[in-house]
Order: C-alpha cells, then sequence, then structure tokens
C-alpha cells in the first residue's frame, strides 16, 4: 500500500479497543499484528499453573527459562508458552487478575521488550500496549494512544466476556479495569502514559469502522 513499511504503535488503558481496531487496520495494510498484552498474559498463565500463592518471587522464578511465541496468521494471533499453544486460556477472569502484577516486574518487562523489539524490526507492524511509543519502539512511525471513558470500557469488555459464556457482573468488571488503569498506570518501570508526540484518539461514541478510518489515516499520512 505504501513505499515504507510502517511501524504503529497504538497504546491505551485496558478495554479502549486497542486489539480489535489494530487487527482490522493490519489487515487492510498487511501488516503483522502484534498483542504484546498477550505475552504479559502468557507469563500470568504459567505463573497460575504452579498453583501456588501468586508472589513476586514466583513470577520471578517462572519468567527465567519462559519461552513465549506469538504467531500471527490469517488475522489471528496464535500464543504458545513453551510450544503448547494457550490462545484461549490466556482472556480469563483469573489471567486478568494479576497480570497487571506480572507485568510491573522489571526481569518480565525486559524478556517481553526484547522479543516485542524482535518482532518489529522488518517494520510493516502493528503494535499494541501500554509502553510501545514511549519505550519499545520510540521511532514508531505513527503513534496512537486509544482510549474511551472507563463506562463504555467496561461496557464492551462485559459483552465481550459474554460471548465467551463468562458470567460477570459489569460494577464487577469496570472494577477490575479501574485496578489494572491505576496499576499500569502508576507502575514505576514504563508506566501507561500517552506519549508527548502520539496522537490521542478517544473512541467513546465512535464505530469501529471510523476508529479504523482514523488510523488508516494516519498511516497514510505517514506512509507518503
Ligand atoms: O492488552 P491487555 O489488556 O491484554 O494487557 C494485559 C496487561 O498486560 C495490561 O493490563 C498490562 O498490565 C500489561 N501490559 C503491559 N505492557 C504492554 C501490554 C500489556 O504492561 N505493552
Amino acid at each position: 500500500m505504501f513505499l515504507k513499511k510502517l511501524v504503529v504503535a497504538i497504546d491505551g488503558p485496558a478495554g479502549a479497543g486497542k486489539s480489535t481496531v489494530a487487527k482490522l487496520a493490519a489487515k487492510e495494510l498487511g501488516y503483522t499484528y502484534i498483542d504484546t498484552g498477550a505475552m504479559y498474559r502468557a507469563v500470568a498463565w504459567k505463573t497460575l499453573q504452579r498453583k501456588a500463592d501468586v508472589t513476586d518471587a514466583l513470577i520471578l522464578g517462572v519468567v527465567k527459562d519462559i519461552d513465549v511465541r506469538l504467531a500471527y496468521k490469517d488475522g489471528v494471533t496464535q500464543v504458545f508458552v513453551d510450544g503448547q499453544e494457550i490462545t484461549g486460556e490466556i482472556r480469563t477472569p483469573e489471567v486478568s487478575h494479576i497480570v497487571s502484577q506480572v507485568a510491573a516486574l522489571g526481569p518480565v518487562r525486559e524478556k517481553m521488550v526484547d522479543l516485542q523489539r524482535q518482532m518489529a524490526t522488518e517494520g510493516g507492524v502493528l503494535m499494541d500496549g501500554r509502553d510501545i511509543a514511549t519505550h519499545v519502539l520510540p521511532n514508531a512511525d505513527v503513534k496512537i494512544f486509544l482510549t474511551a471513558s472507563i463506562e463504555e470500557r467496561a461496557q464492551r469488555r462485559w459483552k465481550e466476556m459474554k460471548e465467551k459464556g463468562y458470567d460477570m457482573s459489569l460494577e464487577e468488571l469496570q472494577k477490575d479495569i479501574a485496578a489494572r488503569d491505576k496499576a499500569d498506570s502508576e507502575r514505576e518501570i514504563s508506566p501507561l502514559v500517552q506519549a508527548d508526540d502520539a496522537t490521542l484518539l478517544d473512541t467513546t461514541g465512535l464505530s469501529i469502522d471510523e476508529v479504523v478510518a482514523r488510523i488508516l489515516a494516519m498511516c497514510s499520512e505517514a506512509g507518503r
């Protein structure tokens, strides 16, 4: 589509719709979509397999020799831990509940960020997360900070979880998302923050198509 294979960074809080729109935009551009949250969720999933109290020491033991891989094929991201596919297992409320604790630890971030940078070396990627524009890919060609009101984000997640068969109250979900936002924004290492040179895109009240169109327009501008 463009002469240059762009590097696109999308950050924002939980439930802002990052993965939904990033996947669609990546498809349109013929780019690879990299879901960095899935990588932290993979570490959280393996930590839960230990069936012990989730302490920082336990997490650090797990991350030492974990092999996390993402495969992106035909618009679908598959997640592998130590060779085992766990794509469906990383979206449970249990994983969501501990993932911010996991992602706050330096050794976890170092390992995941190394992998993320390796995956972006060729360009033609759209990566979403919390610290992509600020830390992982500070030279990205397009930087977007995607957000929406907490009520709308909770609603969207609730619908998504309901479709997957989870019976959670909207209130409970909103509390969980707010707690995750707080932990992600206030942590010491690479907190969730809008990069100075990122474009703010508030998706409250916008349709998915409208958001995708705005992202594509920004890419088109940058690819000229
Ligand atoms: O994007 P998702 O909600 O799946 O991310 C799960 C968690 O992973 C976030 O709440 C955050 O704690 C962590 N994360 C992060 N840095 C990223 C992506 C996700 O710390 N780049």
